[in-house]
């Protein structure tokens, strides 16, 4: 398989004030009240003059949503694209990643907490051209909008997107899937490969434990199936999201869309404000099996497992995965290189 080439059409966005920090919101309507209400996630935040969202980034300054984090990374760094997790394209090559700061969920076993969780933690201003100056001479595939949850920066992901796409690299978002249906379709558009966390099938551990909306996730699912490369993780946390009745829900679902979306089970360590044990490999491995009933790709995450890819019609190695990286040694031209079956795996 081949990477899009024509993923860009729309025109070209407005200019967005990554300089002074004070560029507006898209996705926001004035009420009769005077307040404004932000259309971009689920939580549909209805702001007072000098209120921030519930995600902390989206501001109401003078009757307007504006952007005082627009640009501002909290982290940057050159990845494994195996790192985001995305198994299934440019395998072996790295992702110059981006994180900011703030997010619309409260997950209380986020690994990243204190960037998610933070408005205060330390970061460096960087413009969209700055940071595909940066991608660019980095020597990796693209760019990764990444570490904290990227669709609350939507301005500054749109912008830097549009520049990377311009200048031949891949855009790659690893998101919650916490979006309103319209900007997802913009936002997986621009976007050459997702990997989005479904967390769990349970609305109500969704609504209740997480702050978030399962049928937002679902339907941001939907949407970038449509539009670009797709892979799903869900992280399996001991006693919340690790029934098998719940992950066969979850492969279903994912099945009825695509049986070859790569499915990652990715096994959860304490962190944050979660105590919980960590989970056992032996259940990522049994919850594994139960979600191959229904998917072609299922991976085991953060436990030492090969993770291997193997040709479906023949069965012949084509990527090898280890804790020092990825060889896609059994592809050639995008097809097994032992019976010329197609491959499931972008590398161009
Ligand atoms: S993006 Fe932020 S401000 Fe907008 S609705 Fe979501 S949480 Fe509220």
């Amino acid at each position: 398989m081949k990477a899009s080439d024509s993923k860009w059409s729309r025109s070209a966005s407005s200019p967005n004030g990554a300089e002074t920090g004070l560029a507006e919101a898209r996705y926001a309507a004035s009420l009769p009240d005077g307040r404004v209400r932000c259309t971009l996630c689920p939580h549909a935040c209805r702001l007072k003059e000098g209120e921030a969202g519930f995600c902390g980034v989206r501001l109401n300054r003078h009757a307007k949503i504006t952007l005082p984090f627009y640009g501002a990374a909290s982290a940057l760094a050159l990845d494994p694209i195996e790192k985001k997790p995305l198994y299934h394209y440019f395998p072996g090559r790295q992702v110059y990643s981006v994180g900011f700061l703030g997010c619309p969920l409260r997950c209380p076993f986020c690994q990243n907490y204190r960037i998610s969780q933070s408005t205060t933690a330390a970061t460096q201003r960087i413009s969209p051209a700055e940071l595909v100056r940066q991608a660019a001479g980095a020597g990796g595939v693209g760019i990764a909008y990444t570490y904290n949850e990227p669709v609350i920066h939507f301005e500054f992901v749109m912008d830097s997107a549009e520049l990377a796409h311009k200048a031949g690299l891949q855009n790659v978002l690893v998101t919650s899937g916490q979006i309103n249906e319209e900007p997802a379709k913009e936002m997986f558009d621009a976007m050459h490969a997702v990997n989005i966390d479904l967390k769990s099938f349970d609305a109500r551990f969704y609504r209740n434990e997480l702050a978030g909306s399962l049928t937002a996730v679902k339907r941001s699912i939907e949407i970038a199936v449509q539009r670009c490369h797709v892979e799903i993780t869900t992280l399996v946390i001991p006693g919340k999201t690790d029934s098998a009745a719940e992950i066969e829900s979850i492969a279903r679902f994912l099945a009825s869309l695509n049986a070859e979306i790569p499915y990652h089970l990715s096994a959860y360590y304490p962190a944050y404000r979660s105590v919980t044990r960590a989970t056992e490999p032996a259940t990522i491995h049994r919850l594994a099996d139960v979600a191959r009933k229904h998917l072609h790709y299922v991976y085991s995450g953060n436990i030492a497992d090969g993770n291997s890819t193997r040709c479906r019609r023949c069965g012949a190695l084509l990527v090898s995965r280890s804790r020092t990286g990825a060889r896609a040694a059994g592809l050639r031209n995008g097809n097994c290189a032992a019976c010329g079956h197609p491959s499931p795996i972008i590398t161009a």
